[in-house]
């Protein structure tokens, strides 16, 4: 079986520290890196999604939305501690209320 390795499978399902409300494990059996209900996110990514590597933990919001035609539709997340930003995909039981409210982030 082939495995990407720039992947890193991480399916479990977690506590969001921002709602504290449960988030189940991805219904696509996919990365999940943000919470669904309010789309936070957490800083504990360094160089590859899902290695956990990095010890900021940072609380992460969501500051923008791109719809990449490419890509898809992805948040825009910024790191509340140290600034940090990176794009994520969305998960298909995302909030998308809060997704659709976000500022469109400018394609570059
Ligand atoms: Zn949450
Ligand atoms: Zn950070």
């Amino acid at each position: 079986m082939h495995i990407r390795k720039n992947m890193i499978q991480n399916n479990e399902g977690f506590k969001c520290k921002n709602c504290r409300r449960v988030v189940e494990p991805h219904p696509g059996g996919s990365c999940r890196n943000h919470c669904p209900h309010c789309l936070y996110s957490l800083h504990v990514d360094l160089d590859v999604p899902g290695d956990r590597a990095n010890d900021c933990q940072g609380l992460m919001a969501p500051i923008g939305m791109e719809n990449n035609k490419k890509k898809g539709i992805r948040i825009l997340h910024m790191c509340k501690t140290c600034g940090f930003q990176i794009y994520n995909r969305t998960a298909p039981d995302d909030d998308w209320e809060l997704v659709c409210c976000l500022s469109r982030v400018p394609q570059g």
